[in-house]
């Protein structure tokens, strides 16, 4: 039966008032009944356009079906046929551009919740899973049962590969080699797994719980993880297949912060959000019995308008500042954030100062930040990118009264890989080079996600690591 209601089922989601003072997750997801409604929206469209706009294929149509049935199960087998993290990607994908963006419902009304409907499947799943773990846990103290509680069991091929980064492209390269019986060691630089998914995506967005059963499930696939180790400082890549590892993975992302190189950046309230985010979700912040130091302030502006703006900005609504703006140099029409997070961000009483640019940070005697010299722009011709330029408005100079100034305006990528790894080349983007099926210039060396495209997002990442898994089992079968 086909629904041909416009819009999509709204999702439950906590107050606006009451989330802007705590970390739970916003949205609460879809009920059953919910899922199954709006899982009837789908128009069965013979084309599927709708695949076609998912980076890792997912087949839409067929789960949305299995959704539609009731058939929870049949959808979560489809899902995962495809994509290796369905929780976090119905959580924090794009939808609007790639999926959902290509809808047949959204032509008239509001496309089918794809995204939401994935993290129904999943989480179901997941729920599901837990249950039964814990039926077998309880039951293995009976002798009968106790090969449910066990390990995966996966038969070692004997060869060993090395992942260097445990972000979603690191991630997901390793459970699809460990898959294939490969002995995976995982090498992260921070102190815990799951790269931007563990420091930089916040809690109220995607719960730490989530990326944490992730990783749990590619330990029990039998790979290993060594963290705090940084790959070109502890130990290089070519020391890595001296520890006799035949093939190494680098997924280390892009995660060094850009500034704008105006005056007063040095002064003290300036930070990059990179560096906020990680103190508040990496190493708590934002839970009193942790002592990590965070910037606290009252009165913060965010310069730029991605994900990691509308994050901090956020952040740091939840950590007490009375007035957060978002200054971004464009209009809310080129604005790149995920649109949800820009719909959450106004709920929460973000100010969006748009068509504004920083020109200088302004500090008191001691050093401290009291302002932020912004000018108003106009929006000009197109430029390479098809958006449109933004160009100043001359005599527009004013300041906004704040005492933090956190900016995101994107992130570059370390050349710690490629200045310690010999003869590795780089891509004309100043990432690690490779040809499309993730292969560097070196011999057994792999790359893929942000260190390769620039900052890019979580399913492109997911997806680089599944071609290079492919592309490092065939290299290693030969
Ligand atoms: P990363 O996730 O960056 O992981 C790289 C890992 O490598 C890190 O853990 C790092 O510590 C480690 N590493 C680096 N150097 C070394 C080394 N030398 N040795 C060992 N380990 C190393 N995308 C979306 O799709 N949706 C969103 O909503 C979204 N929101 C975002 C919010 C924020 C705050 C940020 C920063 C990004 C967001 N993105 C989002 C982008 C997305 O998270 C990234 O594109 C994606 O995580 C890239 O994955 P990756 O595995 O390539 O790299
Ligand atoms: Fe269903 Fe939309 Fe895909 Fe058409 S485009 S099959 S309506 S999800």
């Amino acid at each position: 039966m086909i629904n041909l209601k416009k819009v999509k089922n709204p999702m439950p989601e906590q107050d606006p008032i009451v989330r802007a003072g705590n970390f739970e997750e916003v949205a609460e997801g879809y009920t059953a009944q919910m899922a199954i409604n709006e899982a009837m929206r789908c128009l069965k469209c013979r084309k599927k356009p709708c695949t076609k706009g998912c980076p890792v294929m997912v087949r839409i149509p067929e789960f949305v079906a299995k959704v539609a049935e009731g058939d929870f199960e049949a959808a979560y087998q489809i899902i995962s046929d495809t994509s290796a993290l369905p929780r976090i990607c119905g959580r924090v994908c794009p939808q609007e551009n790639q999926c959902e963006g290509f809808c047949v419902q959204g032509l008239h009304g509001e496309p089918v919740a794809i995204g939401r409907l994935e993290r129904f499947v999943s989480d179901w799943h997941a729920a599901r899973e837990e249950e039964m773990e814990a039926a077998a846990l309880e039951a293995a103290e009976d002798d009968e049962f106790a090969e449910f509680a066990e390990e995966e069991v996966i038969e070692s091929n004997g060869r060993k590969v090395a992942v260097v980064g445990a972000g979603p492209a690191g991630l997901t390269c390793a459970g699809d080699l460990a898959q294939k019986g490969y002995e995976v060691t995982v090498f992260e630089a921070l102190h815990k797994p799951g790269g931007v998914l563990a420091y930089g995506i916040p809690e109220f967005r995607l719960p730490k719980d989530i990326v944490a059963a992730e990783v749990k499930k590619l330990e029990k696939r039998g790979v290993k993880f060594v963290n705090n180790a940084v790959i070109g400082k502890a130990e290089t890549v070519d020391e890595l297949f001296e520890d006799g590892f035949e093939a190494v993975f680098v997924g280390t992302g892009a995660g060094l912060p850009s500034f704008m190189n105006i005056p007063g950046e040095n002064l003290l309230g300036v930070c990059s959000a990179n560096e906020y985010l990680t103190r508040i979700n990496l190493m708590k912040g934002y839970l009193p019995e942790y002592d990590t130091p965070v910037q606290k302030a009252n009165r913060i502006a965010v310069v730029g308008g991605g994900n990691v703006a509308m994050d901090a900005a956020r952040c740091a609504k939840r950590m007490g500042a009375e007035k957060v703006y978002i200054v971004y140099r464009r209009s809310m029409d080129e604005i790149p954030a995920r649109a949800e997070e820009i719909h959450h961000a106004i709920e929460e009483g973000i100010d969006f100062q748009l068509l504004k640019n920083p020109v200088a940070v302004v500090g008191d005697e001691n050093g401290y930040v009291t302002g932020l010299e912004c000018v108003e722009m106009e929006l000009g011709e197109a430029d390479a990118s098809g958006r449109r330029r933004p160009v100043v408005k001359e005599g527009s100079n004013f300041v906004l009264d704040v005492d933090c100034v956190i900016m995101a305006i994107g992130t570059k990528l370390n050349k710690l890989i490629l200045e310690t790894t010999e003869n590795l080349e780089a891509n004309d983007r100043g990432g690690i080079g490779t040809d499309e099926g993730a292969a560097t210039n070196r011999d057994g060396v792999f790359a893929g996600g942000d260190a390769v495209t620039g900052a890019a997002t979580v399913i492109l990442a997911m997806g680089a690591g599944k071609t290079a898994a492919a592309s490092i089992d065939e290299y290693l079968g030969e």
